[in-house]
Order: C-alpha cells, then sequence, then structure tokens
C-alpha cells in the first residue's frame, strides 16, 4: 500500500511557488504568441466566407447566362417568324388579309425588341456580377498576404519557443506531482480566477504583490514564519514572503 506522504507548509509552499514560476513563464511564453493564433483563425475564416462569396456570384453568373442563352433563341425564332410573315404578305389576297398579318409582324417585331433588350439587361447584370468578383477578388488576395505575414509571424515565435515551452511543461509535471492534492485544486481554482494567472503572490511593501491591497502586520510575520498557509483577504490569492519567493528558481 501507499504511503500517504506528509506535506509540511514549508513544502507546501515551496512546491506551489515551484509550480506557479514555471505556469507564469509558460503565460509568458503565451504571451508572446499574444492574438496571433486568434487572428490567424480569423482571417482564414474570413478568407472562406469571401471564397463562399464567389461561389455564389459564379452561380449567379451561370444562371444569368442561361438566361441569355434561352432569350436569344427566342429572338432567332422571333426573326424566322418574321421572314415567314414578310413571305406571306407578297402572298396576300385581299387588304384584310394584309392587316391580319401585319398585326403578327409588329407583335413579333416586338417580341424580338423585348428579347434584345432583355439580353442586354443581362448581360449588364454579368458585368456588374463581374465586378462584384474582382472586388472579392482583390480583398481575398489582400487578406491573404496578411494571413502569410501572421503565420510566418507564428512560426517563428513558436520555432523559438518551443524547446522552452517543451522543458517547462515536463518540469510542470513534475513540479505538480510535489504539490499537495487539495493545494493543487484551489491553485488552479485560483490561478483559473485571474486574468494574469497569478495565485500565488509574494508580500511586497507591506501589501499582497497581487492586488495590492493592505496585509495586516500580524499576517506579515505569520507569513514570515512558515507555519500556515496564509490566503489574501482582498482577492483570495496565496500569500508567500519574498525570501522564500526569491529562493526558489526555474
Ligand atoms: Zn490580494
Amino acid at each position: 500500500m501507499a504511503r500517504v506522504r506528509e506535506y509540511s507548509i514549508q513544502e507546501r509552499l515551496e512546491s506551489i511557488i515551484k509550480l506557479q514560476k514555471i505556469d507564469s513563464k509558460l503565460d509568458e511564453i503565451n504571451k508572446l504568441r499574444g492574438e496571433l493564433p486568434m487572428e490567424v483563425q480569423d482571417l482564414e475564416d474570413e478568407i472562406a466566407g469571401y471564397q463562399t462569396r464567389i461561389d455564389n456570384v459564379n452561380n449567379n453568373i451561370k444562371e444569368i447566362e442561361d438566361y441569355i442563352k434561352q432569350r436569344k433563341t427566342n429572338e432567332k425564332e422571333g426573326q424566322e417568324a418574321l421572314k415567314k410573315y414578310e413571305k406571306q404578305q407578297n402572298d396576300v389576297k385581299n387588304s384584310r388579309e394584309y392587316e391580319a398579318i401585319n398585326k403578327q409582324i409588329e407583335a413579333c417585331e416586338l417580341d424580338i425588341k423585348e428579347a434584345e433588350k432583355d439580353v442586354k439587361m443581362a448581360s449588364a447584370q454579368i458585368e456588374d456580377r463581374e465586378v462584384k468578383k474582382g472586388e472579392t477578388d482583390v480583398l481575398i488576395k489582400q487578406r491573404q498576404e496578411v494571413l502569410n505575414i501572421k503565420k510566418e509571424e507564428l512560426k517563428k515565435i513558436e520555432a523559438e519557443t518551443e524547446k522552452e515551452e517543451k522543458s517547462l511543461s515536463k518540469e510542470r509535471r513534475k513540479a505538480e506531482d510535489e504539490v499537495f492534492p487539495r493545494l493543487l485544486v484551489s491553485y488552479n481554482k485560483i490561478r483559473g480566477s485571474f486574468r494574469n494567472g497569478l495565485a500565488v503572490v509574494s508580500v511586497e511593501r507591506d501589501s499582497c504583490g497581487g492586488c495590492h491591497s493592505a496585509i495586516p502586520p500580524q499576517s506579515q510575520s505569520e507569513i514570515r514564519l512558515r507555519k500556515r498557509m496564509t490566503i489574501c483577504e482582498h482577492c483570495g490569492r496565496i500569500l508567500v514572503d519574498e525570501e522564500l519567493t526569491e529562493s526558489i528558481t526555474v
């Protein structure tokens, strides 16, 4: 059976300070990457959006082209009919017949004109879509250039920090094993509640190193004695004395 490990207050303090120091270094690395990973993701999403826009415009252009084809066929049919009627008009027997054919011819001419107008309008629509497509292409190109730069930056930072991060992560696993389990739970909880990720802070100039609230002299001497764990009553962080913090290196 595994022996339940005893943790002296001194050990608890030292182990948690060490873990905090490692975590702060890892936080620094992440800060170095900063917003880059998110910016890269945003740019990729933006470009994908533009690509969808272009696909939609292409589909729309295809529809308009089909419509133009249809109307051109109508125009051609109209012209053929017109020829037929004009020929018939030469062989009319009376003015009534002539008038009837004349009406057909007029209707035909109107149809042809309508078809021509539609083709012209639809062609203008295609031109308009092509302009929009061109504008979107420019946007894609611009965003792609920025994306490439950001990706390159991120790659560089990752390459620079990869080794350090790996060794820190390894060290962290070891350091974590040294922390009294219940203390680790509190530490993670406190750390998660602060943007700067500081759960363990030193008393600096009679104040909490986290929230800068004054620490009463009585508490300060208790912290220095390392006889029990002390929590800042304002921010809830674990308080340790500066000397101990400085004695622990990562
Ligand atoms: Zn505090």
